[in-house]
């Protein structure tokens, strides 16, 4: 018998839609260059650091003196230190080492992490969604079924658009499970401290459990925007964090990232009052030992290296390209009349689509017309229709081409 709420899952055509469409179109225009601001990937080299650090490591495991073999499930210590360290004590988090596990990237714990939690807790995500949260809870059995508006049963969707500000609405039942994504991908919007508060206080209120993924927080450029949701008061009760160091420093490839249970995390004994509560950072700690046997030492001392003088300089100048980038394409399309949303704290820009057009209308005007290509934002969920995204992950030059080209647009 085989699990079969894998046969619930919706495929999703989108990015083999849009790479059809784009093989078509190169056939057809073979003298036509075509941008890509569709680039989910980062494409600066890692860091010189991470480099060296990875280079020594390697040396490391060819002598019989410094041979390492199997390392803690939970990460080395160098590691889980310099993340307490640099991470979180300089923004008045304080964290224990057991708090901390080293992964092999966020996308992974943001699926394992269910491993822990009851499959009858109920879901909420935005609209638009990174669509792992969706699916991941889809094959544990915790999105119910599918209605007739294409909306799962058991997942409350919370819809962000420009009618409000992208700043999702608490939702009117209760939710067990809240995913938080910010800054957001897809659309590049961020919550101030006192708009994620809002969503603590509901966690709080509600007994619910955030899983709150920054991924993308090396971005952050505005000093109101939390970098950490332990930042506000009471979060250690009431979420899990999810970090990466994929787009902080070029590790898509590479593979590491970390996911933070706090101990303050209790859960009453579902059966019995009288023993005491369960610690979501036990049940962690005993589902990675079983289930996973660490991050590489080579990967784990590459990262750690993230959080040296040189190697803080070098993601910082990474994170400063893309996030020029991003500033560009900004103010050319502001400057040009169209409504832009995110691409201040986040390497996405997404841009409303021309009154009256869809998403894929707008895309293939952009395909067919000028060469570019860009996501659909209807492929991220219902409330993404009227929206395209725009990835600030590409060359400089291509990006101020695109940008030419787009003046070009009738409008
Ligand atoms: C890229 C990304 C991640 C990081 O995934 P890894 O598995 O660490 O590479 C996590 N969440 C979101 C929303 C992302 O876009």
């Amino acid at each position: 018998m085989i699990n079969q709420n894998f046969l619930k899952l919706q495929s999703s055509y989108l990015f083999s839609d849009i790479a059809k469409k784009v093989k078509a179109f190169r056939a057809e225009n073979p003298d036509m260059s075509v941008i890509s601001l569709g680039i989910g990937d980062v494409t600066q080299p890692l860091p010189q650091a991470c480099i060296q650090a990875m280079h020594k490591a390697v040396d490391e495991m060819g002598s019989s003196d410094t041979f390492r073999g199997y390392g803690p499930e939970q990460g080395y210590e160098f590691l889980r230190q310099a993340i307490i360290s640099n991470d979180y004590q300089p923004r008045g988090v304080q964290l224990d080492l057991d708090e901390v596990f080293i992964s092999d990237g966020a996308k992974s714990d943001c699926g394992n992490i269910g491993d822990i939690l009851d499959t009858k807790c109920s879901v909420g995500v935005t609209d638009p969604v990174y669509p792992v949260y969706v699916d991941s809870n889809v094959m544990s059995g915790r999105a119910g079924c599918l209605d007739e508006d294409k909306k799962w049963s058991n997942i409350t969707f919370f819809p962000v658009s420009a009618g409000n500000q992208f700043v999702p609405p608490l939702p009117q039942k209760h939710v067990d499970i809240i995913y938080l994504c910010y800054p957001n991908n897809p659309t590049g919007t961020v919550l101030d401290k006192d708009q994620l508060k809002e969503w603590v206080e509901y966690a709080l209120r509600e007994q619910s459990l955030i899983i709150f993924d920054s991924a993308y927080e090396a971005y952050i450029q505005h000093d109101d925007i939390p970098h950490s949701i332990y930042e506000i008061d009471g979060a250690k009760q009431c979420a899990i964090e999810l970090r990466s160091y994929s787009k902080t420093a070029g590790f898509t490839g590479v593979r590491c990232g970390y996911t933070v249970v706090p101990k303050d995390l209790r859960i009453p004994h579902p059966t019995n009052k009288n023993e005491h509560p369960i610690l979501l950072n036990s049940l962690w700690n005993r589902r990675q030992c079983t289930k996973f046997n660490g991050t590489s030492y080579i990967t784990q001392r590459g990262a750690e290296a993230i959080y040296t003088p040189q190697g803080k300089e070098e993601i910082r100048n990474t994170v400063g390209y893309y996030m020029n980038n991003a500033r560009y394409m900004r103010e050319a399309l502001v400057a040009q009349g169209y409504k832009v949303f995110g691409g201040t704290d986040a390497p996405y820009i997404w841009l409303q689509t021309p009154a009256g057009t869809t998403s894929w209308e707008f895309f293939d005007m952009l395909l067919y017309n000028l060469g570019l290509v860009t996501t659909p934002g209807v492929g991220f969920g219902p409330s993404g229709e009227g929206y395209v995204r725009l990835t600030a992950f590409g060359k400089k030059e291509d990006c101020v081409e695109a940008m030419n080209r787009f003046s070009k647009l009738a409008r």
